[in-house]
C-alpha cells in the first residue's frame, strides 16, 4: 500500500513518460528522459521497463556508501509473494528478475558530468531490463561481475557506449564495470569482455603470481 508521503509525492511531481519520479531537478529529469526516449526505440525492453520499474526517486545513498550514486531495488515484499506463488511449480525462478521495484538515484548527481549522469540512469535501467536467461548465460564466474556485464550490455545497446565508457573510469566498486575489450583477473585467471559482454578466457594475460595452486 502506498504511504501517504509516498502518495503526496507522487502527486506534486510529474512522471517522466508515464514512469513515478519525485525527481524535480530539471536536468536530472532531462537526462532520465533522454535515456526513457532512446529504451522506447527497443519497444520489448521499454514494456519490461514499464512493467517493472514503479519509480525513480530520489534518495541520499551515499550516507550508506560514499561512492553509490544510484541502485536497483526490488521489493521485498513482492519478493516474498512471487516465491509463494512459485512453491507448488518446479521451474526454479530467481524473483530478482521477476518482481517490480525502484531505481534509486542519490542526491547531488544532478551535478555530475551530462555523459556521467546520462551513463548512471542507462546503467541502473539496465539493472531493471536484465532477464534471468541473459545473467544466467553469462553467469559462472563471479554473479557480481555477470550482472554489471548485463546492465553496460543493455546501455551499450540502447546507444550509450561512449557515456558508458566515460563513466567508467569513475565506477564505484558495487557497480564495477568492464566493457569490451577489457581485461579482469579473478585469482590470477584473466578474463577479456566481448562485444556482447561475455567474458572469455584470455590464458596469455594470467598473472602466475596469483594463481591459485
Ligand atoms: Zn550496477
Amino acid at each position: 500500500m502506498m504511504t501517504r508521503t509516498k502518495r503526496t509525492i507522487a502527486q506534486r511531481t510529474r512522471p517522466i513518460l508515464g514512469v513515478a519520479t519525485d525527481i524535480t531537478s530539471p536536468r536530472l529529469r532531462r537526462a532520465i528522459a533522454r535515456v526513457f526516449r532512446a529504451i522506447q526505440k527497443h519497444p520489448k525492453d521499454w514494456a519490461r521497463l514499464r512493467r517493472r520499474v514503479r519509480g525513480i526517486l530520489l534518495k541520499d545513498l551515499i550516507d550508506n556508501d560514499p561512492s553509490c550514486l544510484g541502485m536497483w531495488v526490488t521489493d521485498s515484499r513482492e519478493k516474498k509473494l512471487f516465491l509463494a506463488e512459485r512453491r507448488c511449480r518446479s521451474l526454479p525462478l530467481d524473483p530478482k528478475f521477476h518482481v517490480p521495484g525502484h531505481i534509486l538515484i542519490s542526491t547531488g548527481v544532478d551535478r555530475l558530468p551530462w555523459p556521467r549522469l546520462v551513463a548512471l540512469i542507462a546503467h541502473e535501467c539496465g539493472h531493471a531490463v536484465t532477464r534471468e536467461h541473459e545473467f544466467n548465460k553469462r553467469d559462472g564466474h563471479d554473479s557480481e561481475w555477470s550482472s554489471e556485464l548485463c546492465a553496460d550490455r543493455h546501455a551499450f545497446r540502447w546507444g550509450f557506449e561512449r557515456e558508458m565508457r566515460v563513466f567508467a573510469q569513475h565506477r564505484d566498486f558495487g557497480h564495477h564495470a568492464v566493457l569490451p575489450g577489457e581485461i579482469i583477473w579473478q585469482e590470477g585467471i584473466a578474463f577479456k569482455v566481448d562485444r556482447y559482454f561475455y567474458l572469455r578466457r584470455c590464458p596469455d594475460r594470467d598473472d602466475p603470481e596469483n594463481l591459485e595452486s
